[in-house]
């Protein structure tokens, strides 16, 4: 998991990145709004720390651009905290809030909670994937293949569907634990590979025996989708 730490002041920002790291969150940082822009268009970036004042671009500027293209969870840091000001962020797109001065660990556990999957989040893919033959749905927790509902347990479903939310992308054994099932998640990163073979066998077919899903020698897997 990546995070952007956007904030100008550097004593702040090195206290964030520290904590991030410990957790085990990579960390990418901007000084300034025009920069964190930059990155988040380059970068792969699963989550936005994004002060409120900063130079060039102010941060619900950034945020509001961020929302034009992205759902990516941001968490707003200011030293705004009146209640007018908390709702302005909130409704550039602000998933959630922390007032200066704060504890890092309090961040912290507002960051996990923005990257734990949650039925009701966006980041559960809905719908249809693979070519158009799988639904996820979430409401049932459910995966179905042309129709036809494919017994899955609760942790098969979130880890398609954690696959199925960036069809594009290749995610490590690593990140589908953390995204898909969660910090008390207590497994070995390997164990996700049973996984992924159960899932296998109960949506393989002639033409599609990985279950369309992708292994990606020596990284991890990604949806095998052709859109
Ligand atoms: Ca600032």
């Amino acid at each position: 998991m990546k995070l952007l730490i956007v904030e100008d002041e550097a004593s702040i920002a090195e206290v964030v990145i520290a904590y991030a790291k410990r957790e085990g969150y990579e960390t990418v940082y901007a000084s300034d709004g025009l920069e964190a822009l930059e990155i988040f268009r380059n970068d792969d970036i699963d989550l936005v720390v994004l002060d409120l004042m900063l130079p060039k671009l102010n941060g619900e500027e950034v945020c509001r651009r961020i929302r034009e293209h992205s759902s990516v969870p941001v968490i707003m840091l200011t030293a705004k905290s009146s209640e007018a000001d908390v709702v302005s962020g909130l409704d550039t797109g602000a998933n959630d809030y922390v007032s200066k001065p704060f504890s890092p660990r309090v961040l912290m556990a507002r960051i996990r909670a923005q990257l734990r999957p949650r039925e009701s989040r966006d980041s559960i893919a809905s719908g249809l994937c693979a070519d158009g033959r799988i639904e996820i749905d979430p409401e049932r927790v459910e995966l179905r293949k042309d129709g036809v509902p494919v017994p899955v347990t609760k942790s098969e479903f979130l880890i398609f569907s954690t696959l199925a939310s960036r069809p594009i992308r290749t995610w490590s054994r690593e990140e589908i634990i953390r995204t898909a099932l969660g910090d008390d998640y207590d497994g070995f990163d390997r164990t996700i590979d049973t996984y992924i073979k159960n899932l296998r066998k109960k949506l393989a077919e002639p033409g599609h025996e990985n279950g369309w899903i992708k292994t990606v020698y020596g990284f991890g897997y990604r949806l095998d989708d052709e859109k």
